[in-house]
């Protein structure tokens, strides 16, 4: 499969679309993880130190207990999706989906 990576990050126009850029560094995907972190009840979010996704990821998940750990997983492939379809959206079929209506689609998928 082939990934089309576009020179700019179309959800926010400010740098090169990474994966790393995609999953964590975007102000897009902050805005619906600082959201989503909200009503799930998660600790204050190591995402702005950590070194990669996969650290980001490790360290949160790791201030979870039991079963939450389970749901977080759950909860951040999800908020992966989101973005990465929203992202295609806005490419392909030329249609915006705001932070809030990702962050809604989320919860909705959760609860
Ligand atoms: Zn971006």
């Amino acid at each position: 499969m082939t990934i089309l990576m576009k020179e700019l990050c179309v959800l926010c126009n400010q740098v090169s679309e990474t994966i790393d850029h995609l999953c964590r560094a975007c102000p897009f995907t902050r805005k619906v993880w600082d959201s989503v972190r909200l009503w799930f009840g998660a600790p204050h979010s190591m995402i702005s130190t950590a070194a990669s996704v996969d650290d980001w990821w490790k360290l949160d998940r790791a201030r979870l207990i039991g079963d939450r750990k389970r749901d977080f997983d759950g909860l951040i492939n999800y908020i992966f999706w989101s973005v990465w379809m929203g992202r295609n959206r806005r490419i392909f079929q030329h249609q915006d989906k705001d932070e809030d209506a990702v962050t809604f689609s989320c919860y909705e998928e959760h609860r």
